[in-house]
């Protein structure tokens, strides 16, 4: 399947941001705000590309016929566990205060 192109670039982004964060962890800064961003956009990426994933198969894609009802439960939790999405956009807030 060829991948829909605003998806590819959103994914290209996250690993991008995932990388920044790793790569400001690894030389030792600080890296708080990139891990928050990394993390919330991420999750976003993946529940937004699954989500869509599933709509193709329509109805079948709902049940546990196919993979791809899984996948999108994986992704989905991305927003949910180690830290939801409002407390992501909550940490970036607070260090983005502290930085004015
Ligand atoms: C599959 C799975 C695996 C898990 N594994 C682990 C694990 O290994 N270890 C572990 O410790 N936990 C684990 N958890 C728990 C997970 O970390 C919590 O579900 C998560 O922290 C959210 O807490 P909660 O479910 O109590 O939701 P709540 O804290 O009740 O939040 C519900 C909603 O309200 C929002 N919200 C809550 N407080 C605020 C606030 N102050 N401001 C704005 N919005 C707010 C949240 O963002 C969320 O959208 C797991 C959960 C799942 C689903």
């Amino acid at each position: 399947m060829v991948m829909h192109p605003p998806k590819c670039r959103q994914q290209h982004l996250t690993r991008l941001g995932v990388d920044n964060a790793a790569g400001l962890h690894d030389a030792g800064r600080p890296f708080l705000t990139e891990a928050a961003m990394a993390k919330l956009f991420s999750s976003q990426v993946a529940e937004r590309v699954t989500s869509l994933a599933l709509q193709l198969f329509g109805g079948v894609g709902y049940t546990k016929d196919y993979p791809v009802e899984k996948l999108y439960r994986n992704a989905k939790v991305g927003q949910i566990y180690e830290g939801t999405s409002n407390m992501q956009l909550q940490t970036i807030a607070k260090q983005i205060m502290q930085r004015t």
